[in-house]
């Protein structure tokens, strides 16, 4: 996962200031990094930092910009190292200067092919992150091939397999375009003098953004002076016969902020439905349903709606820890879980609890929690969970990096219960998905049930690709 922000202003203006707001309410899709490239004349500058949008975009850096068109990132890293270097956005210099960049959102899982065939080319590639091979690839079309922007794009729908939502600029222009199975969102909206380009809603509503739409999968949209234009490509063999899209899923289980609206509908009220489906699985009485803060929040609330349980807040979070998910690496995600989260004292003696989480990947901040919670005198805790289990890894954005990780596809559910010390344990049905969306068939739920729609419905081919491209 990760976040990116465009703006294109009509007049030289703002346009650093209001990537760093759009980039400051995307923070939640990553922590480890940011970035800005902005036009200054008729080249593109770049600043990025590791760290959070607030200390890398300071108000003194953005103060001394004044640019109409940037693009901006907060990364969350899955391929390439915690570095500096693999952070977005990417310059990429041509012999007439930096006048390109990129940031984009996704994986791609023939990046080591196609890095090879770049390479083979005479294309040099400096990092190992994805983003910059989708700019340096489009930079080659755009300076020795077609010459033509959305032939250069067309032809990259064809060959780089995964998700990207994807910004590119230009000192005239900003492009977004999505790949064609729309695994990650993307926003286009008009905004005071221009327009804007982000990955979640949210972000909008900080631009005030009016005419706010998704962006389509395989849709290429151009902002030029000459106003916004579109062109979808048509890749409808490029998706294999499916015919569908193929949206993440989990993302409004869990990355999406609750705030957002994103593959149709609103995140916090699928995630209220995913409580009251939970709910019905249940045919007893409890003196509180707690939510594990905070994407879980919504789901809590509704099954507590639907069951009739008091909601309650009794468990309180440090909001300057971060998502424990995200850290990338073991030492920091455990030693945050106890940072993170704080029972309320006096408050679980003899009650009988049910305890709701988003999902368990590793299961080990769940255990700490139950135990953290059993500690404060919780006579049971009954734990109940808003996706089915994580069985398989994701290839497409999100670290889930190997099986051998993830808790359920090592333990039966009933271990699972035992290992996280629940007095019961449930988890959300995959077949009930088909009650939460119009369509289950254009959402990814790859990492539950192993259905990888890109690249390979064999997943171990796709697990070989994965190795080679670490492997580079
Ligand atoms: S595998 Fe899971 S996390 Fe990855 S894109 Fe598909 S649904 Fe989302």
């Amino acid at each position: 996962m990760c976040g990116i922000a465009g703006i294109f202003l009509s007049k030289e203006g703002n346009a650093a200031d209001l990537i760093s707001l759009s980039l400051f309410s995307q923070q939640h899709r990553g922590q480890e990094s940011c970035g800005i490239a902005y036009v200054d004349g008729d080249r593109i500058k770049l600043h990025k930092g590791m760290g959070l949008v607030k200390e890398v975009l300071s108000v003194d850096l953005l103060k001394g910009i004044k640019s109409r068109i940037a693009i901006g990132h907060v990364r969350y890293p899955t391929q390439g190292g915690t570095t500096l270097e693999n952070s977005q956005p990417h310059l990429i210099e041509t012999l007439r200067g930096p006048i390109y960049a990129v940031s984009s959102n996704g994986d791609l899982i023939n990046y080591h092919i196609l890095r090879k065939e770049m390479e083979r080319i005479g294309v040099y590639l400096s990092t190992k992150n994805d983003g910059e091979l989708i700019g340096k690839f489009l930079v080659h079309r755009l300076e020795k091939v077609e010459r033509e922007m959305v032939r250069a794009i067309s032809e990259l729908f064809t060959v780089f397999l995964g998700a990207y939502s994807t910004v590119f600029l230009q000192p005239d222009l900003l492009v977004g375009f999505r790949d064609p199975f729309g695994f990650r969102p993307m926003f286009l909206g008009e905004i005071e003098g221009g327009y804007a380009i982000t990955s979640e809603t949210c972000a909008m509503d900080v631009l005030r953004a009016k005419n706010v739409r998704e962006i389509e999968p395989a849709e290429i949209v151009i902002v030029s002076d000459r106003g916004v234009e579109s062109f979808r490509p048509n890749v409808k063999n490029l998706r294999k016969g499916r015919g569908h899209f193929a949206h993440c899923i989990f993302e409004m289980i869990y990355f999406a902020r609750p705030d957002s609206y994103i593959f149709g509908e609103y995140v916090y009220k699928f995630r209220k439905k995913i409580g009251e489906i939970l709910a019905t699985y249940d045919d007893f009485k409890a003196d509180c349903v707690i939510p594990v803060p905070d994407s879980s929040n919504f789901i809590a609330q509704g099954y507590a709606e639907k069951s009739g349980i008091p909601f309650e807040m009794g468990l309180i979070r440090n909001h300057y820890v971060g998502r424990t998910f995200i850290k990338p690496i073991q030492s920091f995600r455990d030693e945050s879980v106890k940072q993170k989260f704080n029972p309320l004292k006096d408050f679980f003696k003899g009650k009988k609890v049910v305890l709701v989480d988003d999902s368990i990947v590793r299961g080990t901040t769940l255990r700490k929690i139950v135990r953290m919670i059993k500690g404060a005198g919780a006579r049971e805790i009954h734990v109940r969970i808003g996706s089915p289990p994580v069985k398989f890894p994701c290839y497409y954005g999100i670290d889930t990096p190997t099986f051998e990780e993830l808790v359920a596809n090592q333990m039966s559910v009933s271990d699972i219960e035992r290992y996280i010390e629940a007095d019961s344990l449930k988890y959300f049905k995959r077949e009930d998905f088909k009650l939460l969306v119009p369509n289950v068939n254009d959402f990814c739920c790859a990492c539950f049930d192993g259905n990888y729609p890109v690249g390979s419905v064999d997943k171990k081919e796709v697990e070989e690709l994965r190795n080679l491209k670490h492997s580079i």
